[in-house]
């Protein structure tokens, strides 16, 4: 690769002066530094960064942190990991990071070398992700965000939950898309960071709320009953009017509220806990399910199981993709599975793309899953006849 921008995170003076001079020992012109997760994160928004070399241990937000909201906000595209810990934990790190799209040019443990760090280098190909997104977050000005909003430019996709035993579609989860008129269809990683950042999230949830429930409407009146699993921004938590406004919606349009599940994943922005635990708390009261979403990455681990009022697990595909293969990542989906079954949890296991996971998996004792294996998330119409077939195989079993 040609002159690559080579960012250094890594908290400590002498090691980031380290790592620099044997960058510039190869000949890496373009360097630049970040001293933790939080400036990092500002630095990859503002400049074209090709690889990252990343240590894990860091204070405020760590490597595994940035490594996810790296991959959120698609910011950049290669890492290199380093750490002074053990190396199961350095590999771990890695699958994650993989299974999230990243490429991972190396596993380093320190103290850093010249060689091992050219040969990564050198592993670095060219881009991973779709040429629109090249101009990253930047591009999404507030103005350009808040018409789509206004102008309801947003679509929902359905993906099915399916139930391995019956094969039957349980539920659906709403997933976000934006059609923007240049850039075609863009992912909600992108815009729902974005209308987090001009605090513009509520209002595009409310929308799509809307949205999902007239839905809902259209599929009972052909006598579907489906439960909804919906996304909510844990920065939505903190505003108590604005969840109870989610409520007097979800009764406006005649939906139950049992139907619908509000999925939340805890990251940094999940600053006010004891509003947001007091929001779910509400929510589970009124009658709506509640599921942490994500669980076994940075930001969603077991520290969650204990205060969030969930009623659901879902585990993120960084824990089941792959799982057949890998004994280690078997051994910590087995205890993590054990442990939310005692807690009364029902898990649903995300990502599933290949059938020898969704053995093991079931094998576990987890019955629902959704994935690429099943079905992707579908259009609306798609997902209506898709719905339509299920409920006929049902009536016929
Ligand atoms: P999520 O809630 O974890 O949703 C699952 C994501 O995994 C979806 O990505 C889905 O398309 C993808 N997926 C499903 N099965 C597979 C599989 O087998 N393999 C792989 N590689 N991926 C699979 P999507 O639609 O791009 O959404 C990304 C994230 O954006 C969601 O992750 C969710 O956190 C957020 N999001 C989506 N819609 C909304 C929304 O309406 N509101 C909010 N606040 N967030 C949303
Ligand atoms: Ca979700
Ligand atoms: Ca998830």
């Amino acid at each position: 690769m040609q002159n690559p921008h080579v960012l250094i995170v890594e908290d400590c003076p002498a090691q980031q002066l380290y790592a620099g001079q044997l960058l510039k020992q190869l000949n890496i012109q373009h360097i630049s530094y970040a001293s933790d997760g939080e400036l990092a994160l500002e630095l990859l928004k503002k400049q074209q960064t090709d690889v990252m070399l990343i240590d894990l241990e860091m204070p405020q937000m760590n490597g595994v942190e940035l490594l996810r909201s790296t991959v959120r906000q698609q910011l950049c595209q290669a890492v290199i990991i380093t750490s002074a810990k053990d190396s199961l934990l350095l590999n771990s790190v890695a699958t994650m990071a993989e299974a999230d799209g990243l490429q991972v040019l190396g596993v380093l443990a320190k103290p850093l070398n010249k060689e091992q760090l050219s040969v990564c280098l050198s592993r670095r190909i060219a881009t991973v992700w779709p040429a629109a997104f090249e101009r990253k977050t930047p591009f999404f000005e507030q103005n350009l965000l808040q018409e789509a909003i206004r102008g309801q430019h947003f679509s929902l996709c359905y993906q099915p939950i399916v139930d391995m035993n019956s094969g039957q579609i349980i539920a659906v989860e709403a997933l976000a898309r934006w059609c923007q008129p240049e850039l075609g269809i863009i992912r909600p990683d992108v815009f729902i960071a974005t209308a987090e950042q001009w605090g513009l999230i509520n209002e595009l949830t409310l929308v799509l709320l809307d949205q999902a429930l007239r839905r809902l409407q259209q599929w009972q009146d052909v006598g579907l009953v489906v439960p909804l699993s919906f996304n909510l921004s844990p920065l939505s938590l903190s505003d108590a009017a604005f969840v109870q406004g989610l409520h007097h919606k979800v009764r406006q349009f005649g939906i139950k509220p049992e139907l619908i599940c509000f999925e939340v994943t805890e990251t940094q922005s999940f600053t006010h806990v004891s509003a947001a635990i007091e929001a779910l708390a509400n929510l589970r009261l009124a009658g709506f399910g509640i599921a942490i979403d994500d669980y076994g990455t940075g930001f969603a681990n077991i520290q969650q199981l204990s205060r969030i009022p969930a009623t659901r697990l879902k585990l993120d595909r960084s824990l089941t993709y792959g799982v057949s293969e890998r004994p280690q990542q078997r051994l910590v989906l087995e205890n993590t599975i054990q442990l939310a079954h005692k807690l009364g949890l029902s898990l649903i296991a995300e990502g599933i793309e290949k059938l020898a996971d969704a053995l093991v998996i079931k094998r576990f004792g987890i019955n629902l899953v959704q994935g690429y294996l099943c079905y992707k998330p579908l259009t609306a119409n798609d997902c209506t006849a898709v719905l339509c077939k299920s409920s006929d195989q049902q009536a016929v079993s």
